[in-house]
């Protein structure tokens, strides 16, 4: 039988930056415990929090990603929005891409254009990238310890999963 997951939500992404603030030290410590940890038991614990954070959050009442995130265009997925926006390949490619830096197409504008009201109004048709993200399902969690942190002052998801990962990995950090 598998052990039960300890699971302290955070719905709300407004005090997420406060408390992040209050938990730099902590999380510079606890960063450094994940790094040593078993990533085989990490994956199954940040998959299974993962799955349960969210379920519970909603992200409608968030969409933090969506106005922070630089988001990857593929060939495929930018035919298929043009064609959704009933706008041709050009005037789609003018209106809503350039070039990143490794010559891959990105959107040309953070917020994200499709962002309304906290809502992707081309939901079904999102981009890979925003449908990865925040990728905590994704094996090797150790392996994106950095870029996890950095969104943990804005993505109430993240913020869940690692502040009940360290109740479920027993995490001790003796304050200053
Ligand atoms: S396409 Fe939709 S899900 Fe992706 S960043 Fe834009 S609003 Fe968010
Ligand atoms: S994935 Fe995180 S940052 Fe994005 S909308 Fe959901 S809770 Fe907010």
């Amino acid at each position: 039988m598998q052990n039960a997951i300890l699971l302290i939500i955070y719905h709300d992404p407004e005090p997420l930056p406060f408390l992040a603030k209050e938990k730099e030290k902590e999380n510079e410590a606890f960063f450094e415990f994940l790094q040593e940890a078993d990533s085989v038991v990490l994956d199954q614990q940040v998959s299974a929090l993962q799955a349960a954070a969210t379920s519970a959050i909603d992200c409608r009442k968030c969409g933090n990603c969506c106005r922070s995130l630089m988001i990857n265009v593929e060939e495929s997925e930018a035919e298929v929005v043009a064609g959704r926006l009933e706008i041709s390949r050009q005037v789609f490619d003018d209106q809503y891409l350039e070039k990143g830096v490794s010559g891959t197409m990105i959107l040309n504008q953070i917020p994200c254009p499709f962002l309304h009201h906290n809502s992707c109004t081309i939901y079904s048709d999102r981009f890979s990238g925003c449908r990865e993200f925040p990728a905590l399902h994704v094996p090797d969690f150790q392996k994106r310890l950095f870029t996890t942190f950095q969104h943990y002052d804005r993505c109430p998801i993240i913020f869940t999963v690692l502040e009940s990962l360290k109740k479920n990995l027993s995490f001790q950090h003796a304050a200053d």
